[in-house]
């Protein structure tokens, strides 16, 4: 049962500490028009007066705790609560609430998620599932168009729909987080964010442009017209975006933690999804959906033990069911681990890498989805035999033709003579919003939390009068229903997913902590930043920074521009097809956009976010020294 929080009656008003220069000396100032400073003739308010502002920068080093995200203001929010005194769980949530503002396309309290936290004090890992959940009412055949019998076109008709937005988790998230882990109010973690869409965050080119890219299904419903496009303009880079709605619904939720899944807000959603808002002009056809106020009560965020395997003398902790993270990261490591990847070369070592991925893609496909409704073999799938055996696909001078069969999870010794293949599924149609951050605290404890509403935009409907955008998360499903797919759709279940919060100890206390936005490629982009790390000896930044290749078992491995100009001639050798991202599953000629933190000897922290994608990360650290 979701354990109701205690609300506060008021909004508690933090003690604010003196101003502290919270980022790395020497880092770069605020480039014009990305970062976070106060808009020119912008009256500052309280909080910016007091609060020091986080440069968009991608690696700082430092103790007491450190918190990366795509955004300053997210990035500044979090560590603000760090340095009052709140614990990695506090901030991690604050830092989320703030990316709701902030990264509205991205996630919020329309999405889901999955949080993973590392308790210093037990020394247990525990995590998060608050994935969305489809209505109770829907029928198997939803994703088929009724007017024709045929499956609804994926774009336009599924993407921007009410049947594809599932019940959000990401309130319940937040509050079973705080509840269990945390040590601060709803209210505190909350407030600092209302107080942000009340001011206003300073657009830049990458918001701009994911409106541009979102113009004519935001344009479809007058709510959204009305919030993201004002006027039927794009909002212009160095202006101020307010969303005082969103504002007046994190305030609402503070005083409230059941807001989102009692009352008037799931009659609310419920009737935004079944009547869409949609304008009088539109030709986008958005299907209806099928939540009702009941399927937000029987909402349950799931507190659950997360997946474990080994690489390399590291414990490596991810996402269980209903993510797919945990288990194929775990898989492909233990593939990789057969091998002496750090003597390789380059080349070589990046087809065991690729060819891993595959590997485990197919297994993915034939065994993974909600634990709730289908049997999924974790423990099988994380077994060392099992990835011996899948090894033996692996020709170290020729790649293997793709799609790869899955393995069987029922039959298998580590032996190449008995390995017996069985079918997987390539249905993959997640795309690559999301947003990952990660937190770490003075004491030791860690946050790696992944969250999203699915495409950037989601399902591109505003509720009304609430400031904040509905997932489409339901299109993670598979969209032809076979009952013995692990991924179809049911009443109830939690489309699977692919994002990969991932904790990594040595001795049991916290080396890396990281994770990525991306849709499927996520599993990729954490899968490559280990071996960067772990085989290549790279530091965490160059680690991250690294081009990304993407090997999800389909026909071509898509990869990002600079990976395509060093590794595609000697790949292509070895039989990989690689082609520029965006190409065959994804939209952007990017891979990901991670955050990490490295942890060091006598509580140095390394925090890291992307230097260049998604128009650069914000990382930093409570005390610099
Ligand atoms: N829906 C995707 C998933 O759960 C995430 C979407 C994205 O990263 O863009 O894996």
């Amino acid at each position: 049962m979701r354990r109701p929080l205690r609300p506060l009656a008021a909004v508690v008003a933090l003690s604010l500490a003196p101003a502290l220069l919270v980022v790395a000396p020497g880092s770069a100032a605020p480039r014009p028009g990305v970062a976070a400073g106060a808009a020119p003739g912008a009256a500052p308010s309280a909080v910016a007066e007091r609060d020091p502002q986080v440069p968009k920068q991608a690696t700082a080093t430092g103790r007491g705790g450190g918190v990366t995200s795509v955004d300053p203001d997210a990035t500044r929010i979090g560590l603000r609560i760090l340095r009052r005194g709140g614990n990695a769980v506090d901030a991690a949530v604050a830092t989320a609430a703030a990316l709701g503002v902030t990264e509205p396309y991205s996630a919020g309290v329309g999405g889901g998620g999955f949080f993973v936290f590392h308790d210093a004090r037990t020394g247990k890992t525990r995590t998060i599932d608050g994935r969305e959940t489809a209505p109770g009412a829907i029928p198997r055949d939803a994703f088929v168009d009724p007017a024709t019998g045929e499956p609804y076109p994926f774009t336009p008709d599924l993407v921007t729909s009410g049947v594809s937005v599932g019940v959000p988790g990401t309130p319940a998230t937040w509050t079973t987080a705080l509840e269990r882990w945390g040590t601060r109010s709803l209210s505190q973690v909350l407030v600092p964010s209302a107080r942000l869409a009340e001011r206003g965050f300073v657009v830049d080119p990458t918001f701009r442009s994911q409106t541009d890219d979102n113009r004519e299904r935001f344009a479809a419903f007058t709510t959204t017209r009305k919030l993201f496009l004002r006027g039927g303009k794009l909002p212009k880079v160095g202006s101020r975006f307010r969303n005082p709605d969103l504002a007046a619904t994190y305030r609402a939720f503070a005083r409230n933690p059941d807001l989102f899944y009692r009352g008037s807000v799931p009659r609310e959603i419920s009737r935004t999804v079944r009547t869409p808002p949609t304008t009088r002009v539109t030709d986008l056809p958005v299907p209806k959906g099928y939540l009702r106020p009941g399927d937000f009560r029987r909402y349950e965020a799931e507190v659950q033990a997360p997946t474990r395997s080994r690489y390399r003398g590291y414990q490596v902790i991810g996402m269980a069911p209903s993510s797919s993270g945990g288990t194929t990261v775990g898989e492909a490591l233990n593939i990789m681990k057969g091998y002496r990847l750090r003597g390789m070369s380059r080349a070589q070592a990046l087809h065991h890498y690729l060819e891993a991925g595959a590997l485990a893609f197919a297994d993915r496909g034939a065994y993974v989805g909600d634990g709730a409704f289908v049997d999924v073999p974790v423990d099988d799938l994380l077994s060392q035999e099992f990835a011996d055996e899948r090894a033996c696909g692996i020709d170290p001078a020729q790649a293997a033709p793709k799609p790869v069969p899955a393995g069987d999870v029922d039959d298998y010794d580590g032996d190449c003579a008995t390995a017996a293949p069985r079918p997987t599924s390539l249905e993959d149609h997640e795309n690559i919003s999301t947003t990952h951050l990660t937190v770490s605290d003075r004491w030791g404890n860690v946050v790696a939390y992944t969250l999203t509403i699915e495409q950037t935009g989601g399902s591109g409907i505003v509720v009304p009068g609430r400031g904040f955008l509905l997932n489409n998360e339901l299109t993670d499903f598979s969209l032809t229903y076979d009952p013995a797919d692990p991924n179809r759709l049911e009443p109830g279940k939690r489309p699977r997913s692919s994002m990969a919060p991932t904790i990594l100890l040595r001795d049991g206390k916290p080396f890396l902590a990281l994770g990525s936005p991306g849709g499927s490629t996520i599993i990729t982009t954490v899968l490559q930043i280990l071996h960067n790390r772990i085989d290549r000896g790279m530091t965490l930044p160059q680690a991250v920074r690294a081009p990304r290749a993407s090997p999800r078992n389909s026909a071509t491995v898509s990869a990002e521009p600079l990976f395509l100009e060093r590794f595609e001639s000697v790949l292509e050798a070895l039989g990989h097809d690689l082609v520029p991202a965006g190409d065959a599953f994804t939209s952007a000629a990017e891979i990901g956009a991670a955050t990490a933190i490295e942890f060091g000897p006598e509580g140095r922290i390394k925090v890291v976010a992307e230097p260049v994608r998604r128009g650069g990360g914000a990382a930093g650290v409570v005390s610099p020294r």
